[in-house]
C-alpha cells in the first residue's frame, strides 16, 4: 500500500513539493477549461490548512525548443489558481536556480508558490521526460516531502514524479486525493470488485486495446465489445462486415480469444450501416446482412438492448471506448444508449476509464451519474492493462 497525503503526518511548517496536473487547454493564452485546476484544490487546501508551504508544479503541453516556451508558460495557470484558491500564488518563472530557491525559502506557513512548466527542462536534453537523475535530485532538494496528484502522467517515469519520489527520502512521498480516487475506483474494480464485474470496451482498434482486453477478460465476468473493434471479432466468427473497420492481421487473434472466453465476450447483434463515412449518409440497421459496400458506424438498437440486459445485474462496471462514431450525431445512439444504461444502474460502482467515453459522458450531461470518471487517458488505459504506473509505484509504502 502506498502512502496517501494523510499518512505524511502533520505538515505544519513543512515544504511540500506538489506535482499537479494543470495541463489545461489554452486558446490564445486564455484557459478554456479549468477543471484540472479546481480538481486539485482539495489536496492543495489540505496542505495549506495544516500550515504547509506548498510548491506546486505542472507540465503544460510539449516543449521541444526555446520557441515553444512563450506559448507554454504556466503563468496564466498560476493566475487562475490564485483566483480559484482566493489567495496569492507566487509565480516563479524558472524551473531551477537561485531565484526559485530564494522564493521557496521566503514562503511562510500556509503560503503557496508555483514554478514554471516542468517541460521547459526538456529543451536541453529532455531532462524532465527522460527522468534526468540530477534534475530529480535537485527538485527533491527543494522540499521536505513530495505529493504526487498528477494521475495523467503517472504512467510515465519523469523527473517531476519518479525522479523526486526516488530522492526525497524514505517515507517522505505520497499521493494526493485525486490519485487516491483513481486507485480506489480503478484499482479496486480490478483487484477486488463487487461482482458481477462487467467491462464494456469500444473504440476504433483492437490493436490499441489488446492488453486491456486480455486483462479485463481475466478479471471480469462479462466483457462487452462494441465500436469499430467489434468487427474484427465478428469477422472472426465468419460474419459479413462489408467495408467496416477491420484489422485483418488480428482476426486469428480475435478467434483465439473468442474460443478461450466462450460466452464471456458479448458482441453486437445488429449494426447501423452506411455507404459513406459521413453524418449525412443514409443509414439502416443491418442484422447479419451487411452488404459489401456498407460500413458499420454504430451498434444497432437490439445490441443496446442486449448490452442493457447484460449490465442489469452488474455490481461493478468499467467502460472504455465509444460504441460507434459518436462524434457524428446520427451514429451516437449506441454510445448514448450504453451511457444511459450504465448511468441508470442504481446499485453498482460505475467507472469510465478516461478518453473518448469520458468526453462523451460529460458532453451528454451524465458526469455526475457515474461513480468515477478517470482523469487520465493514457494513464487509465495502462492501469486497465494491469501495468505498474511508475508515478505511483515510486511513492513511499505505508
Ligand atoms: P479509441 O480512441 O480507440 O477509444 O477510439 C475512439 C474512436 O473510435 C472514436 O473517434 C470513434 O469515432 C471511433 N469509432 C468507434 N466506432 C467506430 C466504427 N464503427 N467505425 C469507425 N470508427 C469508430
Amino acid at each position: 500500500m502506498k502512502k496517501s497525503i494523510k499518512d505524511l503526518g502533520n505538515l505544519q511548517g513543512k515544504t511540500v513539493l506538489m506535482r499537479v496536473d494543470f495541463n489545461v487547454p489554452l486558446k490564445d493564452g486564455a484557459i478554456t477549461n479549468d477543471n484540472r485546476i479546481t480538481a486539485a484544490v482539495p489536496t492543495i487546501n489540505y496542505a495549506l490548512e495544516q500550515g504547509a508551504k506548498v510548491v506546486a508544479f505542472t507540465h503544460l503541453g510539449r516543449v521541444k525548443e526555446e520557441a515553444d516556451k512563450e506559448s507554454k508558460t504556466v503563468a496564466p495557470v498560476a493566475k487562475r489558481l490564485s483566483e480559484v484558491l482566493g489567495k496569492n500564488v507566487t509565480f516563479v518563472s524558472e524551473t531551477r536556480g537561485e531565484k526559485l530557491e530564494e522564493s521557496i525559502k521566503n514562503l511562510q506557513n500556509g503560503e503557496i508558490l508555483m514554478f514554471e512548466n516542468t517541460r521547459f527542462e526538456d529543451v536541453d536534453g529532455k531532462k524532465e521526460s527522460k527522468n534526468d537523475e540530477d534534475l530529480g535530485k535537485y527538485w527533491a532538494s527543494l522540499g521536505d516531502v513530495f505529493v504526487n496528484d498528477a494521475f495523467g502522467t503517472a504512467h510515465r517515469a519523469h523527473a517531476s514524479n519518479k525522479g523526486i519520489a526516488s530522492n526525497i527520502g524514505e517515507g517522505n512521498s505520497a499521493y494526493g486525493f485525486l490519485i487516491e480516487k483513481e486507485i480506489k475506483f480503478i484499482g479496486e474494480a480490478l483487484d477486488n470488485p463487487v461482482r458481477p464485474l462487467v467491462a464494456i470496451l469500444g473504440g476504433a482498434k483492437v490493436s490499441d486495446k489488446i492488453a486491456v482486453i486480455e486483462n479485463l477478460l481475466s478479471k471480469a465476468d462479462k466483457v462487452i465489445i462494441g465500436g469499430g473493434m467489434a468487427y474484427t471479432f465478428l469477422k472472426a466468427q465468419g460474419k459479413e462486415i462489408g467495408k467496416s473497420l477491420c484489422e485483418n492481421d488480428k482476426v486469428d487473434y480475435a478467434r483465439e480469444l473468442l474460443d478461450k472466453a466462450g460466452d464471456k465476450i458479448v458482441l453486437p447483434v445488429d449494426t447501423v450501416v452506411a455507404k459513406e463515412f459521413s453524418n449525412d449518409a443514409p443509414s439502416r440497421v443491418a442484422t447479419n446482412d451487411i452488404q459489401a459496400d456498407e460500413e458499420g458506424l454504430d451498434i444497432g438498437p437490439a445490441s443496446v438492448e442486449l448490452f442493457k440486459e447484460v449490465l442489469q445485474d452488474a455490481k461493478t462496471v468499467i467502460w472504455n471506448g465509444p460504441m460507434g462514431v459518436f462524434e457524428m450525431p446520427n451514429f451516437a445512439k449506441g454510445t448514448i444508449g450504453v451511457c444511459e444504461a450504465i448511468a441508470n444502474l442504481s446499485d453498482a460502482t460505475t467507472i469510465i476509464g478516461g478518453g473518448d467515453s469520458a468526453t462523451a459522458a460529460i458532453q451528454l450531461g451524465y458526469a455526475d451519474k457515474f461513480s468515477h470518471i478517470s482523469t487520465g487517458g493514457g494513464a487509465s488505459l495502462e492501469y486497465l492493462e494491469g501495468k505498474v504506473l511508475p508515478g505511483i509505484d515510486s511513492l513511499s509504502n505505508k
